[in-house]
């Protein structure tokens, strides 16, 4: 996987720029940066001037803190256990949260290593995750009140049910107008924390009005727009409504290629593969990719999806195995072993989409993304 340093330049200057310099872009790392490699993209990231990290546990905290190079926040918004918590109060890493018992264990934990725990509110908007809310709400904040010094409360925030999609409009608008209440309410009582955050990429887009004091930004930083909705409404946004190019600001950052293990003739007649899947009607050439679904590639994308080879679409021909493909390279020209494949990105004039495969197998681009393993090598590249 080669990963694009000026790629995720580009994206993350576009999103400053639409959010503006007064909000704190938090860039969301969790899911191995997305499959991108945390290792590669927090240094990369911190050279582009990011500050802030999101991840959803201790872990992938440790892989931010391991791996930064410019003394970067974190924040964690998902799981910490109470061991965890120690060492985030120490390292002083953020966490959200969203139950008193955790809350108590920052506390004690805190009093213990004589360092406030920087803490982060998740308020119940809607999406009915994780969330604090009525008397659960109350006396977690009796208990910040009380114990001022154990507990920096840094940040009041929510997490929106769906924003990519406008089939969860009103759900949402709910959502915005709950937070805005939440967060007044807490004002009244004198708590007001320096970052109120709600928006993800899909919101930041969709629902302006979610970007507040800091934006916790995932998937559009890599180039992927949420949906083709949030596409769409950008561009319905930002350009006349009757354009037909559209001019994409984000650029992917990863490319995925391989190499071509081996090319044989297979003969009319003769079935490629495991099983009976695809037989051959006419005289072929068909050449092994070590590519498999051990790798993230789809298994249900077995005669559907698409690799390049040479510049031109090489169909996935019979079963994709657990390390290797076949592919069908017919009418790629003289395809030879060792010849580039590309799995994901560009290849001379086409060009080959994470949206792509979604489209076919009805993952979602996060899903494919995030299951390419850690094992294969992420290569910088300009
Ligand atoms: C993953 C996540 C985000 C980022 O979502 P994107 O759609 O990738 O921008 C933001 N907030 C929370 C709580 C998340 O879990």
């Amino acid at each position: 996987m080669e990963i694009s340093r000026s790629a995720l330049r580009e994206n993350l200057d576009f999103l400053r720029g639409l959010y503006g310099g007064d909000v704190l872009f938090s860039s969301v790392v969790k899911g191995n940066a997305y499959g991108h490699g945390a290792k590669v993209i927090v240094p990369l990231a911190e050279d582009c001037g990011v500050r802030h990290f999101s991840v959803f546990s201790a872990d992938e905290a440790l892989g931010v803190v391991d791996n930064r190079t410019a003394g970067s926040d974190v924040l964690i918004m998902g799981y910490i256990d109470d061991a965890e918590i120690a060492w985030a109060v120490e390292k002083e890493i953020g966490f959200f949260v969203f139950d008193q018992e955790r809350l108590r264990a920052a506390g004690r934990l805190a009093r213990r290593i004589r360092k406030p725990a920087r803490i982060h509110l998740e308020l119940e908007t809607g999406l009915h995750r994780s969330g604090l809310e009525g008397e659960e709400l109350d006396r977690v904040l009796e208990e910040i009140t009380l114990h001022p010094d154990l507990y920096r409360v840094e940040g009041i925030c929510t997490h929106l049910a769906g924003a990519e999609s406008s089939a969860n409009y009103h759900r949402i608008r709910r959502q915005i107008r709950l937070f805005e209440e939440g967060s007044d309410a807490l004002a009244a009582k004198g708590l007001r924390p320096r970052y109120r955050h709600a928006a993800c990429s899909a919101a930041s887009i969709v629902y302006p009005e979610t970007v507040l004091d800091l934006v916790r930004i995932g998937i559009a930083q890599y180039g992927f727009w949420p949906s083709e909705e949030t596409r769409i409404h950008y561009q319905l946004d930002h350009e006349s409504a009757d354009s037909e190019w559209f001019e994409d600001p984000l650029r992917r950052v990863m490319r995925w290629s391989s190499r071509i293990m081996g090319v044989k003739r297979v003969p009319p007649g003769g079935f490629v593969g495991y099983g009976t899947t695809f037989l051959a009607t006419r005289s072929l050439r068909i050449a092994s990719v070590p590519v498999g679904y051990y790798h993230g590639f789809p298994r249900n994308l077995s005669n559907l999806g698409h690799v390049l080879v040479r510049g031109k679409r090489a169909p996935v021909t019979g079963l994709v195995n657990m390390n290797m493909m076949m592919v069908d390279v017919t009418e790629c020209g003289a395809v030879r072993r060792g010849d580039e494949v590309v799995i994901v990105g560009r290849q001379k004039k086409a060009e080959i989409s994470v949206q792509s495969f979604s489209a076919l197998t009805r993952n979602v681009n996060y899903e494919v993304l995030v299951r390419i393993p850690a094992a294969i090598p992420r290569v910088l590249v300009d």
